[in-house]
This record gives structure tokens, C-alpha cells and sequence, in this order.
């Protein structure tokens, strides 16, 4: 077997040409223009580049975006006040705090400050204790594990009943990826550093995540023939032939699982870019709660 490829890339530019259809049609109509704010701290190159690519993509679908550094060395005290302050702000619809902040931070808390209804990345406390309880659900859910759904569910795949594993526990991607998969009556199982018998455990999955930030780990004879499997890791890979000295992988191994499953996301061009296409999606719900 071949597997199918799950093009992220083409889901993601879908859904970022709807999202821009819907500002326009909210402009048409006299409605508000969505707004995002970022909250940076400190100077982390990773956590830079990011921000600046979720700004760049919001100009491109029409969504205004207002970007607050803070110094490295910012106080909880002066986190929150901005919090609070992008709050009361109507111009702003969604609040998203870059992780991770620095040590000294409570990460906890500043995600608790952030308005419900601003929540566009779905990390509030309640947000995600909603994603956990039956015939609850949350205002947003968090937009990776969201990227992963959509993609499972756009390349066919059954969900309900399906056998899921979900290698990885984070709060951003392994934890609220199982949440959406019991929500989607799945049979969830969860694995992490202290698992014991992976391959074993992975064998099982008709649904496999893989979100653990280890290169090329999932081997073809660990995957069953016919599954789904969704790639979320991007690792640095050495390379001599690239021009950067590396390339970016994922948490499987592509080539060799490619044989096997029924299909497969690559990296790059799978769930990386779903992940801003739903914060996109996430912004304009948020103005849409304020109509
Ligand atoms: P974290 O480092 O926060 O979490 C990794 C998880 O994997 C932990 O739960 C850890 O277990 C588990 N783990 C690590 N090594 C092993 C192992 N050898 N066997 C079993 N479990 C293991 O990572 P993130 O969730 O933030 O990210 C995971 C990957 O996804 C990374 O490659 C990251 O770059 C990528 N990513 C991609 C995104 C995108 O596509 N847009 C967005 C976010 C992340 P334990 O809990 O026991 O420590």
C-alpha cells in the first residue's frame, strides 16, 4: 500500500481564502474588523519569527493585528496588566500569548487572565476543562490539535469507534489532540517518556498522533497497515546537502510508514501550516461572538 498524503498546505490556504471571503463579507456588511493581539516576552528567536508570521498571515486575510513586546525581564504584574488592558480593548477580539514565556513567569496564570471570549488559542484553563468534560464544549479549541482533526477528518477517516493513539501528553498539541479524540468517540490511549511497550501500543492505532519532538521515531513495523496517521513533530534533521545544513522531519519515518498506512501528513507541509489557518479561523469566530 501508498499512502494517501494529507496536503496541510492546500487545507490551510482553504481555510485562510475563507476566512479572508468572511472579513470581506463582515466589511461589506458594516460589521467590525477582527482584531488579534500578540503578546511577546523576552527576545526568543523561535517565539519571534512565529509572531511575526501569524501577523503577516492576519494582513493577508484583513485581520487587524496589534503586537506588544515586553522586555525579558517583564514582571507577572506588568504580563497581566497588558492582559487586562487587551481585554477591555473592543478593537481586540483575540489575545494570544506567545509560549513559552520566560521561567520567572506563572504561565498558568497569565493564560487564566486572558478573557474567555478572547481565548483564541484555547489554552484558558476553562477552555480546555470543557475540551475534558462530556457534553461541554469550549468557546475555541486550541488550533494545532484543531489542524489535526480537520486533517484526519478531510483525508476519510473514521474517527468513532476507531482504535486512536497520541504519542505525547503537552498542553499545546498531545493532550487536547486525545481530548478532541474522545470527543470525536474515539478509544484514546496516551503515551509518553514514562510508556512502556510503544511500538506495541502504536501497532493498535487505527488513528496514530505523533507529537513527541523526536526525529523519525515511529517505525514502519510499528504502524498498522491501513492507518491514519497525523505527524505533528518538526525536528531538525543534519542534512550536508541542504543549504541550512539540516532538514525538517517529522516524529515518523515518512519514507518507510508511507508503505504502510492508509495515509500520511509530511513535514513540512502538513499540520505546520494548519496551525495558523485555525488561529485565523479562531480570530474570526471571536469577532463573530461580539456581533
Ligand atoms: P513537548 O516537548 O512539550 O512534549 C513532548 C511530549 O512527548 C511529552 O509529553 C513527552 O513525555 C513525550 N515524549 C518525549 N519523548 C518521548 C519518547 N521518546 N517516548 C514517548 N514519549 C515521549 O513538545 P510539544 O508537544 O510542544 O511538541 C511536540 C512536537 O510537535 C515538536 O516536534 C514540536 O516542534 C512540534 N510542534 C509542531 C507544531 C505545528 O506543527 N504547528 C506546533 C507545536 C509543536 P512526558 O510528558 O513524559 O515528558
Amino acid at each position: 500500500m501508498t499512502a494517501k498524503i494529507i496536503d496541510g498546505k492546500a487545507t490551510a490556504e482553504r481555510i485562510r481564502g475563507e476566512v479572508k471571503e468572511a472579513i470581506e463579507k463582515r466589511k461589506t456588511a458594516g460589521k467590525s474588523i477582527p482584531g488579534l493581539a500578540t503578546v511577546l516576552v523576552g527576545e526568543n528567536p523561535a517565539s519571534k519569527v512565529y509572531v511575526r508570521n501569524k501577523q503577516k498571515a492576519c494582513a493577508e486575510v484583513g485581520i487587524n493585528s496589534f503586537g506588544h513586546d515586553l522586555p525579558g525581564d517583564a514582571s507577572q504584574e506588568e504580563v497581566e496588566a497588558l492582559v487586562r488592558k487587551l481585554n477591555a480593548d473592543p478593537a481586540v477580539n483575540g489575545i494570544l500569548v506567545q509560549l513559552p514565556m520566560p521561567k520567572h513567569l506563572d504561565e498558568e496564570r497569565v493564560l487564566a487572565s486572558i478573557d474567555l471570549g478572547k481565548d483564541v488559542d484555547g489554552f484558558h484553563p476553562i477552555n480546555i476543562g470543557r475540551l475534558a468534560q462530556k457534553g461541554r464544549e469550549p468557546v475555541f479549541v486550541p488550533c494545532t490539535p484543531a489542524g489535526c482533526m480537520l486533517l484526519l477528518e478531510e483525508a476519510g477517516a473514521q474517527i468513532a469507534g476507531a482504535n486512536a493513539v497520541v504519542l505525547g501528553r503537552s498542553n499545546i498539541v498531545g493532550m487536547p489532540v486525545a481530548l478532541l479524540l474522545v470527543k470525536a468517540n474515539a478509544t484514546v490511549t496516551i503515551v509518553h517518556s514514562h510508556s512502556r511497550n510503544i511500538p506495541e501500543i502504536v501497532r493498535e492505532a487505527d488513528i496514530l498522533v505523533a507529537a513527541i519532538g523526536q526525529p523519525e521515531y515511529v517505525k514502519k513495523d510499528w504502524v498498522k497497515p491501513g492507518a491514519y496517521v497525523i505527524d505533528v513533530g518538526i525536528n531538525q534533521k543534519e542534512d550536508p546537502t541542504a543549504k541550512r545544513g539540516y532538514r525538517l522531519v517529522g516524529d515518523v519515518a515518512f519514507a518507510e510508514v508511507s508503505e504502510v498506512a492508509a495515509a500520511i501528513t509530511p513535514v513540512p507541509g502538513g499540520v505546520g501550516p494548519m496551525t495558523i489557518a485555525m488561529l485565523l479561523k479562531n480570530t474570526l469566530h471571536a469577532a463573530e461572538l461580539t456581533d
